[in-house]
């Protein structure tokens, strides 16, 4: 039996909405997503009218979501999206990136496509090779390489082409486990950081922001899909060959949430407002970050080598053991 939208009262539910009890339609989820993406970029100033805008897109399904929902919100000519081919064997397809910027295209936004190889010299595979083949001590997993690799080419590229604000993907899922993982590590200044009203802390670092992280991941997948969207839908091959933290936690918020339905949006909310407070008070308001003394670019307070070069460093020294090895 066919079951009809509860909003419109018209179309074909194709969606349950857990945290909600409402069966929706594609149009009807995607209203909501939309307005739930509104209510967070107004209620944090995250973009403001006449700002310029590096989009993030990775070619999955949040990247799609994202691009359209930007383009539908603010105007198409005053983003830039930036795909970045991470070097990942059998996982980056040049099809995805070309068939993305035809979606660029089609919403009026401009495209630019660069690499980890080109910008930084190391695909996430060269990196894994030569920890791995090294036979020694594992150094970190190809997720915080990538992860700071990206972070920094999006802020390069938006420094450099003199843009306001870098806008990511990540979603609700993502969102609560950062905080989960920054909570059980103790670290309150990078909870704090992770506020979407918190300042930058240097003169080098571009603005991010995350207009969909009150957005569940299942939502996203479920747009993407009813949008017509052929999005990578294959799972980065290093999350399943050495899960990470993040990965066991994931699965625990996972298993939490079809328990409680919504748990992770409320933890999210309970979590802003609890942050916004120190946030508002100032604590590290006037912390200036201070520079690696390798790269220039800004690293965290008490070091003077950044993480990327302490990755990449370590990374040649276990390579250059392996050649005199031999
Ligand atoms: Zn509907
Ligand atoms: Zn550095």
């Amino acid at each position: 039996m066919e079951v009809v939208c509860s909003v419109c009262g018209v179309k074909r539910a194709s969606v349950y909405q857990r945290h909600s009890g409402l069966k929706l339609c594609g149009d009807c989820l995607y209203g909501d997503v939309k307005a739930r993406v509104l209510n967070q970029m107004s209620r944090y100033s995250m973009i403001l009218p006449w700002e310029r805008v590096l989009v993030g897109l990775s070619g999955g399904k949040d990247s799609f979501v994202l691009l359209n929902i930007l383009a539908e919100l603010h105007s198409p000519s005053r983003l830039v999206g930036l795909m970045i081919e991470e070097g990942i064997y059998g996982y980056n397809r040049d099809e995805v990136l070309e068939y993305m910027r035809s979606v660029c295209r089609d919403v009026g936004v401009e495209c630019i496509k660069t690499s980890l190889k080109r910008e930084l010299g190391y695909t996430v595979d060269d990196y894994m090779k030569h920890q791995l083949s090294s036979g020694r001590e594992y150094i970190a997993s190809a997720c915080t390489y990538c992860g700071i690799a990206r972070r920094r080419i999006l802020n390069s590229y938006a420094r450099m082409l003199g843009l306001d604000k870098v806008a990511t993907g990540h979603n609700l899922d993502d969102e609560v486990q950062t905080y989960v993982i920054n909570i059980m590590r103790g670290d309150f200044m990078r909870l704090l950081q992770l506020h979407p009203l918190s300042s930058v802390h240097s003169s080098k670092l571009v603005k991010r922001v995350k207009p969909l992280r009150m957005v569940y991941e299942y939502e996203t997948t479920m747009l993407a899909y009813t949008m017509g969207y052929r999005f990578q839908e294959a799972e980065c091959p290093y999350i399943s060959t050495r899960p990470t933290l993040r990965v066991k936690v994931r699965e625990m918020l996972i298993s939490l949430e079809m328990r409680r339905p919504g748990a992770q949006l409320r933890f999210l909310e309970f979590i802003d407002t609890v942050l916004g407070t120190a946030v508002g008070t100032g604590v590290f308001k006037s912390v200036e970050l201070p520079h690696c003394r390798q790269c220039g670019e800004p690293t965290s307070p008490n070091r003077d080598l950044c993480k990327f070069c302490e990755l990449i460093d370590r990374m040649k020294m276990a390579q250059w053991l392996e050649i005199s090895d031999q």
